[in-house]
C-alpha cells in the first residue's frame, strides 16, 4: 500500500467503433430513439444471436495491445439481471474465460499497471429520465443503444492516486485510436471505480461518463472516504454514483456481489477457438503504438524523449508532424508542433482529434517562418487564426499583404508548371469552377515554396487562361 493508503482500481467500458451491432446487422448509429432495433437486440423470444467478427477483432487488439495473454478458447455468459433497461433479462457478456487475462500498461511515470482481464459484452439500452412532478416524473427507453459493443478493461487495483488512474485513461484511449477501434469523438468511455483508503471498506463509484469525470468522481470520493476517517466514522462496503452538475458522489444500493447476476453459459453462441497460429499471427499485424512510435521519433529525427512523447501520445498530432518533416527540417517541426500549436490547443480547450488540421497548409507557414518571410509573430497569429476560425495560414498569411521575394519571372515560370502539370483542373477553371483557381495557386504555393506572392500568382494564372 502507497503512503497515503489509496488504493483505486478501474472498470473501463469502450464503446468499439463498429457498424454494426454486436449480435444482429442493427447500425450502431441511428438517429431517431428506437429506429435501430431488431428482435435480436429486443431480445424477443426465439431470436438468436450472431457474433460481430470485426468486434471480436476489435476486443483481440485490444488484449493484444494490453500485453494480455490472449485464451485459445473463450466464450459468452449470460450475466441475468432485471430492469427496463436489458429487456431479455440477461446481458451477453464474458465471464469465467474473457478474450484476455494478465496483461499491463506501463504509466508515463514508469509504473506498470496490472490488466485483469479484457472482455467483449453488449450495452445495455439507454434510459431517459424526465423529471416532473408526481405522475409526470417517468423514464423513456432508447433500445438504439441495446447490443451495441463494448469491450471492457478490467485493472488490478494498483493506482495510488486519481492522477495515475487519469493517466491510466489518457493512455488507454491513446491506444484504443492507434488501434482505430474507438472514436472520441462518437463513443463513450464509462468507468466503474473502485475506491479504498488505508484498508477499509472498498466503495464502487459506478458508470462515470468520460475521462475527466472519473478524475473528479475520484478526487472527490478519496477525500470524502479520508474525512470520514478523521472523523472516526465508518466507512461502508457500497455503490455510489456520480453527479457531474455537483461532482460529489451519493449512496445507491447496497453492493451486490459477483454471484448475484448468476451467471450461465450463453447456448446461443459457440465458444471461440483461435490456433497458437491465428494469435501469432494477429500479434504480427499489430501496428505500431504510441510507445514505439515515440522510440521511433527519437531515434528517427533525434528528438529528446518528451518531445517525441508528446507528438506520439495523440494519433492524428504524430501523423501531422511525419507528414510535415517531409518538407521541413523535423526539429523545427517538432518544436512549432508541440510548442506553438499545442499552446493554442491547450489554451483554447479544443479538442486535437476533432480538429481536421492540413499538413500542406502548416508545412507551409513553417517554411515561410523559417526562411524569415514572416515573423514569429505572424506565424503566431495565423495558428490561432487557424484552430479558432478555421482561416487557412496561407490566407491569413497573404491577408496580411506581406511582401514575397520571387520575380514576376520565377512565378510565371512556376505558373507554367503547374497549368501543363494539372490539366484537368485548368478544363475545370475554364468552366468557371472558382475552386480550381485556389487549387493552382496553392499548387504553386507548394512549388515556389511560399515565396510567391499569392495575388500575383492568381493574376498570372488569369492571364495564361484567358490566352
Ligand atoms: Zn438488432
Amino acid at each position: 500500500m502507497e503512503k497515503d493508503g489509496v488504493v483505486i482500481g478501474l472498470e473501463c467500458h469502450i464503446q468499439l467503433n463498429t457498424e454494426s451491432k454486436l449480435f444482429c446487422g442493427c447500425p450502431t448509429a441511428a438517429e431517431e430513439p428506437n429506429s435501430s432495433c431488431c428482435p435480436i437486440c429486443l431480445g424477443h423470444p426465439g431470436s438468436k444471436p450472431v457474433l460481430n467478427a470485426k468486434a471480436l477483432d476489435y476486443a483481440l487488439k485490444v488484449a493484444l495491445a494490453l500485453n494480455c495473454e490472449v485464451n485459445k478458447e473463450f466464450f459468452f455468459s449470460r450475466k441475468t439481471y432485471f430492469y427496463p433497461d436489458m429487456s431479455k433479462n440477461f446481458q451477453i457478456s464474458q465471464y469465467e474465460i474473457p478474450v484476455g487475462l494478465k496483461g499491463h500498461l506501463v504509466l508515463s511515470t514508469g509504473k506498470k499497471i496490472g490488466i485483469t482481464r479484457v472482455h467483449l459484452e453488449e450495452d445495455p439500452a439507454a434510459l431517459v429520465h424526465e423529471a416532473g412532478m408526481g405522475a409526470s416524473n417517468f423514464s423513456l427507453v432508447d433500445y438504439n443503444r441495446s447490443g451495441i459493443p463494448l469491450v471492457e478493461v478490467v485493472t488490478d487495483p494498483d493506482f495510488a492516486s486519481p492522477e495515475e488512474a487519469q493517466d491510466f485513461l489518457d493512455q488507454l484511449t491513446t491506444i484504443l485510436s492507434y488501434l482505430k477501434v474507438y472514436s472520441p469523438l462518437t463513443g463513450t468511455l464509462k468507468a466503474d471505480c473502485n475506491v479504498s483508503v488505508y484498508g477499509n471498506s472498498r466503495v464502487e463509484v459506478k458508470n462515470v461518463t468520460g475521462k475527466k469525470a472519473v478524475g473528479k468522481a475520484l478526487e472527490f470520493e478519496v477525500a470524502r472516504q479520508k474525512r470520514l476517517l478523521l472523523d472516526e466514522r465508518e466507512i461502508v462496503r457500497e455503490t455510489r454514483s456520480f453527479d457531474e452538475k455537483t461532482m460529489t458522489t451519493r449512496s445507491t444500493r447496497g453492493k451486490e456481489t459477483e454471484a448475484d447476476y448468476g451467471y450461465i453459459f450463453e447456448p446461443d453462441l459457440t465458444a471461440i477457438q483461435l490456433s497458437s497460429g491465428e494469435i501469432e499471427e494477429m500479434k504480427a499485424k499489430m501496428p505500431e503504438l504510441h510507445a514505439a512510435k515515440s522510440k521511433r521519433f527519437m531515434k528517427e529525427f533525434s528528438l529528446d524523449e518528451y518531445t517525441a512523447n508528446v507528438l506520439a501520445r495523440n494519433f492524428n498530432l504524430g501523423l501531422l508532424f511525419e507528414e510535415i518533416s517531409k518538407s521541413v527540417d523535423a526539429k523545427a517541426a517538432a518544436k512549432f508542433l508541440t510548442r506553438e500549436l499545442m499552446a493554442v490547443v491547450n489554451r483554447s480547450e479544443l479538442d486535437l482529434d476533432s480538429l481536421d488540421l492540413d499538413s500542406g497548409e502548416i508545412g507551409l507557414l513553417l517554411e515561410m517562418l523559417l526562411s524569415g518571410k514572416i515573423t514569429e509573430k505572424v506565424a503566431k497569429d495565423a495558428v490561432v487564426a487557424y484552430l479558432a476560425k478555421g482561416v487557412k495560414p496561407t490566407r491569413f498569411v497573404e491577408g496580411r499583404g506581406l511582401s514575397k521575394d520571387l520575380g514576376e519571372k520565377e512565378i510565371e515560370k512556376a505558373v507554367e508548371k503547374v497549368l501543363s502539370e494539372n490539366k484537368k483542373a485548368v478544363a475545370d477553371l475554364k468552366m468557371g469552377n472558382e475552386k480550381s483557381l485556389n487549387f493552382l495557386v496553392g499548387q504553386v504555393m507548394r512549388l515556389t515554396k511560399a515565396k510567391a506572392e499569392p495575388r500575383a500568382v492568381q493574376k498570372i494564372i488569369a492571364e495564361k487562361i484567358r490566352k
